[in-house]
């Protein structure tokens, strides 16, 4: 059996005297991730951090849930001992080689990649990978050296401990999330809002999450779709507080007073200004989108400068450069894709004009919007009357635990 992961994080290590406090925020972040699978201990070791599971709980279990925290790019299953010399190291590399592969393992090609910490140990890097690789050729004679193409590395690394391994499984990359940065996501049930979220979480930001729903022209069905997307993205960002702010009075009101074809620009616009009092009230400092150039009407540059012109706020878009496909392709990877492509409602899609305007004149714009009733209080009120539905790690948070 495996006895430890060893876990790989890459830009953190490059962060200079910052580096402690990211180890401490990856610890942190991986505890809490680990805390549903078991006992586990996590330790500083050179440069990563090696995952030891503790009261029979398990190291395979823990790889998937690791793929989903942001901050890790490789995680190695290995066989940690403290008995460093030639025979201990040999005896276990073979034996993990026969877990991993199997006592039968089929032809393969390999080498051994000795690293030694301890400079006066008797043997040097090379010497240890060629005893090692000896005793490898022993158990599996199938097998043949290839120092240059190999199919599998194998790893035996003497620091105050022995780690041998032979499989780096890839990890998601990006920054650790940290509460110190917020921003609001406005989730809607479509594709790309998830997307957006997860891709700004990557980068260590925590997310709260905002979605307008236009009850009972938007069903709970759809309501519930979103708070699935939510839990998916929280998967990998963590705690998200998501709103579900009752739009319809205020939808009804636009529909109504304003003109068809600037229904959809001025919905975006109080949709922003909701956005960022919410986001003001959960300490955040930066909305999140899911705008993408081009797609729609309402997503033009000239609507996305109208509807811009009412935050104050930094608004990130990270999806603006991307095509349809690429967007759909992270979707599936994240495994919000399914999730998204359900059939229900939304509120743009209800209330969308026959004819948008795709090059709203702001001046236009405004002087619509004063016809609307008591725009701030309704704004205000919907921001009050919103419901809050608590997500961490994949799961829906009754009661006070949030
Ligand atoms: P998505 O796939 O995210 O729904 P879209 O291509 O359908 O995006 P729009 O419907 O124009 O584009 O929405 C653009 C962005 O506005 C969304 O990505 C989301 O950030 C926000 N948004 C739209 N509708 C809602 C909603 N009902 N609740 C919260 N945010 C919304
Ligand atoms: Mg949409």
């Amino acid at each position: 059996m495996y006895n430890g992961l060893l876990v790989k994080y890459g830009e953190i290590a490059i962060k200079g005297n910052n580096r402690h406090q990211f180890e401490n925020l990856l610890i942190h972040n991986i505890k809490e991730k680990l805390a549903q699978y078991g006992t586990y201990k996590v330790s500083k070791e050179q440069g990563r951090l090696l995952v030891e599971p503790e009261c029979g709980a398990s190291v395979e279990e823990i790889i998937a849930p690791l793929q989903k925290v942001f901050g890790i790019i490789g995680l190695c299953p290995a066989s940690v001992f403290t008995d460093n010399s030639l025979e201990s190291i040999c005896a276990h590399t073979v034996a993990h080689l026969k877990e991993v592969y199997g006592e039968n393992a089929p032809q393969m090609t390999f080498k051994v990649e000795g690293r030694r910490a301890d400079k006066k140990y008797p043997l040097n890097s090379l010497q240890i990978a060629a005893e090692v690789g000896g005793k490898v050729l022993e158990a599996f004679p199938e097998w043949k050296v290839d120092l240059h193409h190999p199919q599998v590395v194998i790893w035996t690394e003497l620091r105050n401990r022995v780690y041998v391994f032979s499989k780096i499984i890839p990890g998601v990359g990006g920054m650790p999330v940290s509460s110190s940065n917020k921003a609001a996501l406005l989730l809607s049930g479509g594709i790309d809002s998830p997307v957006a979220g997860w891709m700004i979480a990557k980068r260590g930001v925590e997310l709260c999450a905002v979605y307008f729903h236009a009850h009972p022209y938007t069903t709970d069905r759809a309501k519930d779709k979103v708070i699935e997307l939510a839990r998916r993205v929280s998967e990998y960002s963590g705690r998200i507080r998501l709103y579900i702010v009752p739009f319809t009075d205020i939808q009804l009101d636009i529909y109504d007073q304003c003109p068809q074809d600037q229904l959809t620009i001025i919905m975006r616009r109080i949709m922003m200004r909701i956005a960022e009092k919410i986001a003001e009230k959960e300490g955040a400092i930066a909305l999140v989108t899911g705008e993408n150039l081009g797609q729609v009407a309402s997503q033009t540059l000239q609507s996305l400068y109208c509807t811009n012109e009412v935050c104050t706020m930094p608004v990130f878009r990270p999806l603006i450069g991307f095509d349809k496909q690429e967007i759909i392709e992270i979707a599936q990877r994240i495994d919000t894709y399914e999730t998204s492509i359900l059939p229900y409602e939304d509120c743009c899609t209800i209330f969308v004009a026959k004819h948008p305007e795709t090059k709203p004149k702001l001046s236009n714009i405004v002087k619509s919007e004063e016809h609307l009733t008591d725009i701030e209080n309704a704004i205000q009120k919907a921001v009050d009357e919103s419901e809050i539905v608590k997500l961490n790690l994949g799961k829906v948070i009754k009661g006070e635990e949030a």
